[in-house]
């Protein structure tokens, strides 16, 4: 599939460092360790979430290219609560910019671990995103972490929750990288919204 000639294109600080805004893109966020690098390595059969993480480096935005239209964005994700006020000012300033603004974005997948979700990140990504109209699918990461069941059960919790704070227009489902778990309904997002 498309997914697998995804290779690094660059890092942008700032809104105006993107790559030219056409063609397609969705954007991965996710607070830090909830396991955005190791689902967008499964997803994309590659290493390409490495660069982001490299410490010290305020980058706010890495992407990466599937073909001349299509490309995945890497949103660094902090430890959200515990960022000095000035770097998370900055972060929220130039994320809110680039989400409001952002022409080729199609959609944007939320990653949250299934068993720390609905973060206060997560809630002001998804207050962004439904007060924008923009698309979002939410992986609950390292499903694998739970047994089958209270992995479904938390699924349909945290789907309630979601129903009753932001409506219909979210979708969820359970992921787990080392399992290979919920790789063909994640694929299938992807493919709708970058029309592949
Ligand atoms: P990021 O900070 O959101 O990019 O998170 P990482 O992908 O680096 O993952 C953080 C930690 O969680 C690492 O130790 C990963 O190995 C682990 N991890 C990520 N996804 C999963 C998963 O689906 N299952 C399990 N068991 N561990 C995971």
């Amino acid at each position: 599939g498309l997914c697998q000639q995804a290779r690094f294109l660059i890092s942008a600080a700032k809104v105006d460092q993107c790559p030219p805004d056409s063609g397609l893109e969705v954007a991965f966020a996710g607070r830090s360790n909830a396991g955005k690098s190791s689902a967008l390595n499964t997803l994309t059969h590659a290493s390409l979430a490495r660069t982001s993480k490299t410490p010290g480096r305020t980058q706010l935005l890495n992407f990466f290219s599937l073909d001349e239209e299509r490309r995945l964005v890497d949103l660094p994700g902090y430890g959200y609560a515990k960022v000095p006020i000035p770097l998370k000012q900055h972060w929220q300033h130039h994320l809110e910019a680039y989400l409001s603004s952002r022409e080729s974005l199609a959609g944007l997948i939320l990653l949250m671990d299934i068993r720390h979700p609905l973060t206060d990140f997560d809630r002001l990504m998804l207050d962004w995103s439904t007060a924008g109209n923009m698309p979002m699918h939410i992986l609950l990461t390292k499903a694998d972490k739970l047994a089958f069941g209270a992995a479904k059960n938390a699924l349909l919790k945290v789907r309630q929750e979601i129903r009753k704070g932001w409506g219909e227009g979210v979708s969820i489902q359970l992921f787990s990288a080392p399992k290979r778990q919920g790789i063909e309904e994640a694929h299938a997002v992807l493919s709708h919204w970058l029309q592949l």
